[in-house]
């Protein structure tokens, strides 16, 4: 029993089939990536996880608990599932400090931020995020001023911030240039390896930096798993999507 697994879990959308009974299991602590050409069903796949879309049918257990349908706010609260939008949630009238900050207390307290003074232990925390994204000598600009990377970094603080179980990542290098590319899986490998991940990505050499497991999707359907040399050297995934 894995400690997320995804049973049959499908989805129709006005009849077409987007993920077409898909089986995963996935270990605590694990980073899965999954990979695949566009439209395969990899964000399908995230957004039924959080709860963004409800399955037809199947079911997505998370430590034996049947998560499938329930609403986006009881998965990421009650069974902390922790998601990374490939939009922009940052808030850009606050500081990046004052971002994480939000994230940290609820954001239900958001009104509250500017008229309550900072506890320590909080100021800990945000220090602790910052550092870890990279950020602490930017904490008293406006995001407007982040380089994009810089951005993306602030999100995925926030997400961390709200300290989850499981992360997921839509592709969170989309739009870098390389060296960020690299400094982002040296986060996702230090800051986040006792998290669940899993994480959607194109970038091939991005893919190679972090993977441990990779799962090859294709017309909503799993079409090979395995290490990065098992994937790179299986000729169906070459020809469906490696090579295009
Ligand atoms: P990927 O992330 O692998 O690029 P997606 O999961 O975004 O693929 O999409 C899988 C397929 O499902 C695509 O054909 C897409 O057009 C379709 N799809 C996704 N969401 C919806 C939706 N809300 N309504 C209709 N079709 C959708």
């Amino acid at each position: 029993m894995g400690y997320l697994e995804l049973k049959n879990l499908t989805v129709e959308f006005s009849g077409f089939r987007a993920v077409n009974e898909v089986n995963m299991t996935i270990e605590k602590g694990e980073l899965r990536t999954l990979i695949g050409p566009n439209g395969a069903g990899k964000t399908t796949i995230i957004d039924m996880i959080t709860g963004k879309t409800k399955p037809t049918y199947g079911s997505i257990l998370l430590d034996d608990k049947n998560i499938a349908g329930k609403d986006a706010y009881e998965i990421s609260d009650k069974f902390k599932v922790g998601r990374k939008f490939q939009g922009p949630n940052i808030f850009d009238y606050m500081t990046v400090e004052e971002n994480v900050e939000v994230a940290l207390s609820g954001y239900s307290s958001l009104l509250k931020t500017f008229t309550y003074r900072r506890k320590k232990n909080i100021q800990e925390k945000i220090d602790e995020i910052l550092e870890q994204i990279n950020l602490k000598d930017e904490k008293e600009i406006l995001p407007n001023y982040l380089s994009h990377g810089q951005r993306q970094w602030l999100e995925i603080g926030m997400v961390l911030a709200q300290n989850p179980e499981i992360i997921t990542l839509d592709e969170p290098t989309a739009g870098m240039t390389a060296d960020e590319t690299y400094k982002t899986g040296e986060l996702i490998l230090n800051v986040m390896k006792d998290k669940t991940l899993i994480v959607v990505e194109h970038d091939i050499d991005f893919v190679k930096q972090i993977s441990e497991k990779i799962t090859v999707l294709s017309q909503g359907e799993i079409l090979a798993e395995g290490s990065y040399d098992d994937i790179t050297s299986n000729p169906e995934v070459v020809r469906v999507y490696l090579k295009t």
